[in-house]
């Protein structure tokens, strides 16, 4: 629309510099052991904007052994929680003040739409550590009343070092998902970022420090996986691994952790999630939710609603409408205002979306729009709808993460719940009916860890996420993430003189 084209001509020119590339461990800022360093990437020409020291299984062992002495030795699982708590806030109010900087890092490096980052994410972002903050003086265990004379006291204490690899797509918020629970309890980390993303978790671990972390408790390492990422998976000094990607990854983790100290896992993984629009639905309503579900973020999200299933009845106005909105999704430089799409991340990301809809074509899916990439520089997309999915089409199957919408017909609700769960995948689902009973059979029905109601990607700290299946092991965030970094101890004594 011309609002729209005249809102995407002003280029928003955030100040910020990078500062950061080397590894952190230990409080400091060091090179590589081998002094190696890897370029990284922006995402809309494909440029080299840094070259950041290249951490392996070298310097893996010198951030754990960093960690463990901070454990073992430091003030950190020690110190009165309100003092814990109240560094978490401190670095709350330090990304506040830096919001801007930081969301300009995240586009510069991600891709993703600046007011994006800048409004949606960095708030949220800031959120989840005050949320966790508050948690930090208020962990404690329970006293159960045992058979016999005997005084017995649970305790929940850090578990300890904790290994952490993350993905590239919200690399910020997934830094917040995967630190602030750790270090809410007590515990020190070794975090491993994505290759693609290095820059923003140096900035936000360098506004830590700032707060008043001691040296040795967040010690970030910038590498690639099958090195940095499994040299990490598999130490014997770290007690606990936390990691969210691909479940191909994820297996390989699980693995890793178990060939060697039997470290607990928790993983976030992938997803095929069903967005439901029942015959009721108000069809606008619907088809821009179901476009948000799917193109938020280029389609980058684990959770995409990527199989967008539509009752018969309105089929044929839905895929009328959900093609106008694809085809006027504002796609370009994410530092433009009024700009809803970014490039993919990379090469590869941007290859293997392209070949997902070659094979959406070939198995003669219904292209409705989009199809191809955009100018010749970078790695954008055209938002891509394809009609007449079938179930066996490997775009209604595999993750395809990138702006590709599937949409897929269906008669009756049991039908629906049946294909919706016959998945490998078990992240998340959509729902949008006007009829409660019909929104009830379908989020007691569906085998997922998350239901949105009329309703899609809402986030809150207090919400846990995660998934049924192959999607994952375990939850992030709310009082879920607790326990993944608890351990707990039993304590039995002897009553000399029962009071009973
Ligand atoms: P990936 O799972 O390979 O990468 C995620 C993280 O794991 C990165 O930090 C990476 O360096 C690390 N890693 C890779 N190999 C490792 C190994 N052998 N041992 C330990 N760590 C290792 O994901 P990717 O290759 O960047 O993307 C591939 C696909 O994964 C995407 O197309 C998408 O389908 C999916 N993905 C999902 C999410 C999610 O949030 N669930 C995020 C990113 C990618």
């Amino acid at each position: 629309s011309t609002a729209a084209a005249a809102a995407v001509e002003e280029l928003i020119t955030p100040t910020v510099q990078i500062n950061y590339t080397q590894l952190l461990i230990n409080g400091q800022f060091v090179d590589a052991a081998s002094g190696k360093t890897f370029p990284t990437f922006d995402p809309r020409t494909g440029e080299v904007i840094a070259n950041v020291a290249e951490g392996d299984a070298e310097d893996i062992n010198r951030a754990v052994s960093a960690a463990r002495k901070a454990f073992d030795e430091g003030p950190w699982p020690r110190m009165s929680p309100y003092e814990r708590s109240r560094i978490l806030l401190r670095f709350a109010d330090l990304a506040e003040k830096h919001n801007d900087e930081l969301a300009a890092l995240e586009t510069w490096n991600n891709g993703k739409p600046y007011e994006q980052a800048a409004k949606a994410e960095l708030p949220l972002f800031v959120r989840l550590f005050r949320y966790y903050a508050g948690w930090a003086d208020k962990i404690h265990g329970l006293t159960v009343q045992a058979d016999g004379p005997h005084h017995v006291q649970i305790l929940h204490e850090p578990i300890g070092v904790a290994g952490q690899i993350i993905p590239w797509n919200f690399p910020l918020m997934m830094f917040a998902w995967k630190v602030g629970p750790a270090l809410a309890c007590g515990n020190t980390i070794v975090l491993k970022t994505a290759e693609q993303t290095p820059l923003t978790a140096l900035f936000a671990a360098k506004l830590f420090h700032e707060a008043g972390l001691p040296p040795g408790i967040l010690n970030i390492v910038s590498g690639y996986g099958p090195t940095a990422g499994a040299a990490l998976a598999s130490h014997m000094d770290v007690d606990k691994i936390a990691f969210t990607g691909s479940t191909d990854t994820g297996k390989i983790v699980q693995e890793l952790a178990s060939k060697s100290n039997l470290k607990p896992v928790t993983l976030e993984l992938g997803g095929k999630s069903p967005f439901i629009v029942c015959e009721d639905a108000d069809i606008d309503q619907a088809v821009e939710l179901a476009h948000f579900a799917l193109f938020f973020n280029q389609g980058q999200c684990c959770c995409a609603g990527s199989r967008t299933f539509v009752h018969e009845s309105v089929y044929d106005e839905f895929i009328e409408k959900a093609k106008a909105r694809a085809l006027s999704r504002t796609v370009g430089d994410p530092f433009k205002k009024g700009i809803e799409q970014g490039p993919q991340i990379d090469p590869e990301q941007f290859a293997k979306v392209l070949r997902y809809i070659r094979s959406g074509i070939e198995s003669n899916a219904t292209l409705e729009c989009g199809g191809g990439r955009i100018g010749s520089k970078g790695y954008f997309v055209q938002p891509t709808v394809f009609s007449n999915v079938q179930d066996d089409m490997l775009i209604a199957k595999d993750e395809i993460f990138g702006p590709v919408q599937s949409i897929l017909k269906y008669k009756d609700l049991d039908e629906v719940i049946r294909r919706a769960n016959s998945t490998r995948y078990g992240l998340a689902a959509g729902v949008f009916t006007k009829n409660i009973n019909t929104a009830n059979t379908l989020t007691r029905a569906l085998r997922v860890g998350t239901v949105w109601v009329n309703c899609f990607d809402v986030f809150d700290a207090a919400i846990p996420f995660g998934g049924y299946k192959m999607s994952g092991v375990g939850r992030e965030k709310g009082i879920y993430s607790l326990n993944n970094y608890l351990q707990v101890k039993a304590v039995i004594t002897p009553l000399k003189n029962p009071a009973w």
